[in-house]
């Protein structure tokens, strides 16, 4: 028996093979999990499809149409998970945008716009999803939501601009949500990974760089792979992590410990 046999998991925010969340569904998937899957568009539809076909089982798992950006698509996904599993053990939130153009000009130049778009789509989602999971969770006796984050939060990245904030106001939401949620047994954590060359990074300048540098500096001297966060957040998932809530992980071989 796996760590995760018999509990249902939801993964958002798979785009391709590269993707952190997909790391996710694979460290889950091999302990046993039940999956069920969004995606954001008909043409990343196609990816997930794909990759799902990797996985035992795949027919039966659940692939639901969410934007987190359009009114109502959150609370269909568990509108229609409440129909199909009754409960939810686990809720994964690997989902950011901001738009290129707010990456790119100087952090005092950003619009009102931009900041309000990378905001929604990157922080307050997370809210709005633990909203739709909490009757889900509270079903199953409780549950664990975990999201993706980024050193950016509390240090200065050169380049990381719009998103920032939005990595801020994200942790800030983790430690807020696992506050009212702890009643429910439901616990509500972060990852910080260290940089990784996905779709979303590739809109933020000097990525490889970045992993330069955490090759040179980070205390274990590599950069992280989607199967280290991947299990990193099978330990979130799983009642290992039983005792822990409102935290952020770092999953970044040390990197966030060093100074000069
Ligand atoms: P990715 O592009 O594979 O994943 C980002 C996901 O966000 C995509 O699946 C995309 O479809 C989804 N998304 C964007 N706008 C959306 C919307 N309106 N509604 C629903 N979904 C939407 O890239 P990734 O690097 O795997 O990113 C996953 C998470 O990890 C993000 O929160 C990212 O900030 C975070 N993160 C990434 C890195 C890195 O270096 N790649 C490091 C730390 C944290």
């Amino acid at each position: 028996m796996g760590l995760m046999t018999g509990k249902k998991c939801l993964i958002m925010g798979v785009a391709n093979k590269r993707s952190i969340a997909w790391g996710i569904a694979q460290s889950l998937h091999r302990e046993g999990a039940e999956l069920a899957f969004t995606y954001v568009n008909d043409r990343l539809k196609e990816n997930v499809v794909e990759l799902m076909e990797q996985l035992e089982g795949h027919e039966q798992m659940p692939l639901l149409p969410c934007d987190v950006a359009q009114e109502g698509q959150i609370e269909a996904v568990f509108e229609a998970l409440g129909e199909r599993w009754g409960r939810l053990d686990v809720l994964v939130h690997s989902i950011a945008f901001a738009r290129t153009e707010d990456l790119q000009k100087d952090f005092i130049d950003l619009s009102r716009e931009g900041y309000r778009i990378a905001q929604e789509i990157s922080a307050w989602s997370l809210i709005a999803c633990a909203r739709g999971a909490k009757p889900l969770m509270e079903k199953a006796g409780g549950g664990s939501i975990f999201t993706l984050s980024y050193l950016a939060a509390e240090r200065v990245i050169d380049k990381y601009n719009v998103m920032a904030p939005a990595k801020a106001a994200l942790e800030c939401n983790v430690r807020y949500l696992a506050h009212e949620l702890g009643i429910s047994n439901i616990r509500v954590n972060a990852i910080s990974a260290g940089p990784l060359k996905t779709l979303a990074s590739s809109a933020v300048n000097g990525v490889s760089k970045l992993r330069d540098v955490v090759e040179e500096r980070a205390p274990l001297r590599r950069n992280v792979t989607i199967e280290e966060v991947g299990d990193v957040g099978l330990f979130l998932a799983s009642h290992l992590s039983r005792c822990v809530t409102g935290e952020t992980l770092y999953a970044d071989n040390g990197f966030n410990r060093m100074g000069v």
